[in-house]
C-alpha cells in the first residue's frame, strides 16, 4: 500500500483499522498537492528530536514540562483558538502526519478529534485517562472535558505523559519521569494554596457564575457553587432563557461578581452583571494559554491567575 508514512523515513506506530480509512480520505481530500513534500518543509521537523503534538495550548506546556529538550511539543490550535468546534486545516493534517505522537484531552473535548486521527498516522493518547470525571448537569451523563482545571486532575494528565513518552522516546524515560515527579509536585502544592484561597471564600460569596461551565473540577476540589451561561462552548451559547435564568440566580443569591473567559464573547455576562448589579470580575482562562507576555503563558499560571481573579472579584480583596 502507498502509503505517506513511507516517505517520512520513521516508523510510526497504526492504531486502528480507521487510520487505513483515514489516509485514503486525507489523500483525497485538500492539500495533497504537497503533501508528500511537506516533511522537508515543515518548520515542525527541521530537528532531529521526536515530535509530540497536542490539541490545545494547556496540554502542549504540561508535555513540554515532562519531556525537558529531549522532545519537540507543538500545539496543533494557537493560544486564543477555540478548541471545542476547531476546524482543522490542511497544514494541521501536514503537521500530525510528520507527528510521533499526538496527546488529547480526550471526554469529548475535541468535538473534531477523531476524525482528525483517523485522517493521520501517529499513535494518539488520550491525557484524562483515569480522572474522576464529572457528568453536566441536565445534560444526561454528558461528561464534562475540562478536568485539567482541577490540580489533581493534572496530576493525573502528568501521569499520562510520563508514561506516553516513555514509550515513545524509552531512552529518556529516567527524565521523563523525574520532570513528571518534580511538574506534579508543583501542581500539589498549588492544589493546596488554591483550595485554602477558594475555601476562604465568605460562605455567601461561593458561587462562581461563568460563560462556559467549564470549572466544574476546580469547583469540587473547593467547595464552590456553580452556575454558568452555557454548559460547553460551541452549544447554544447565551440564548436569551440562559441569560434570565442566570440573572435570576445571580439575583437570588446576591453574587458580588460574575466572569467570562478568554476565548468566548464576555458581552452576555457584562449584560448579567449590568442587569444584577454584580461586578464584572474579569477574564478566566481555561480553554487556551495567553502568549508569553500575556497573563497566563503556562498552566501554573493559568491556574493560579483563576484563583486570583475569582478571590479577588468575589471579595474585592487581592490574595494576600
Ligand atoms: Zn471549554
Amino acid at each position: 500500500m502507498d502509503r505517506r508514512r513511507g516517505q517520512l523515513g520513521r516508523p510510526l506506530t497504526v492504531a486502528a483499522l480507521a487510520v487505513a480509512v483515514g489516509v485514503g480520505a486525507a489523500a483525497c481530500g485538500s492539500g495533497r498537492g504537497d503533501a508528500g513534500a511537506a516533511p522537508t518543509t515543515d518548520s515542525a521537523v527541521d530537528d532531529d528530536r521526536p515530535v509530540v503534538l497536542t490539541t490545545f495550548t494547556v496540554l502542549a506546556d504540561m508535555a513540554r514540562n515532562v519531556a525537558g529538550d529531549h522532545l519537540r511539543v507543538e500545539s496543533i490550535t494557537d493560544v486564543g483558538a477555540e478548541i471545542h468546534g476547531y476546524e482543522p486545516t490542511p497544514e494541521d493534517l501536514r503537521r500530525a502526519a510528520g507527528a510521533d505522537l499526538v496527546l488529547d484531552n480526550g471526554l469529548g473535548l475535541e468535538a473534531w478529534f477523531a476524525q482528525f486521527v483517523a485522517d493521520v498516522d501517529a499513535e494518539h493518547v488520550v491525557l484524562s485517562d483515569g480522572v474522576k470525571t464529572i457528568a453536566i448537569a441536565g445534560e444526561d451523563g454528558v461528561v464534562n472535558p475540562h478536568a485539567w482545571m482541577s490540580p489533581s486532575g493534572g496530576q493525573v494528565y502528568v501521569d499520562n505523559i510520563v508514561e506516553a513518552l516513555s514509550d515513545l522516546d524509552p531512552a529518556h524515560a529516567g527524565d521523563f519521569a523525574a520532570n513528571g515527579a518534580a511538574y506534579a509536585a508543583e501542581l500539589e502544592e498549588l492544589r493546596v494554596e488554591l483550595v485554602e484561597s477558594l475555601r476562604a471564600l465568605p460562605p455567601d460569596q461561593r458561587v462562581l457564575v461563568t460563560c462556559e461551565g467549564a470549572f466544574s473540577y476546580l469547583a469540587r476540589d473547593a467547595g464552590l457553587a456553580e452556575a454558568y451561561l452555557w454548559p460547553v462552548n460551541s452549544e447554544r451559547q447565551s440564548t436569551p432563557r440562559q441569560v434570565a435564568a442566570v440573572i435570576d440566580r445571580v439575583r437570588a443569591e446576591d453574587v458580588p461578581a460574575v466572569f467570562c473567559e478568554s476565548t468566548v464573547n464576555g458581552d452576555a455576562q457584562r449584560q448579567v452583571a449590568a442587569e444584577t448589579g454584580a461586578r464584572y470580575g474579569g477574564t478566566l482562562f481555561v480553554d487556551s494559554l495567553s502568549g508569553p507576555g500575556g497573563p497566563v503563558p503556562t498552566y501554573l499560571d493559568l491556574l493560579r491567575h483563576d484563583a486570583a481573579t475569582i478571590v479577588t472579584g468575589l471579595t474585592g480583596e487581592d490574595l494576600p
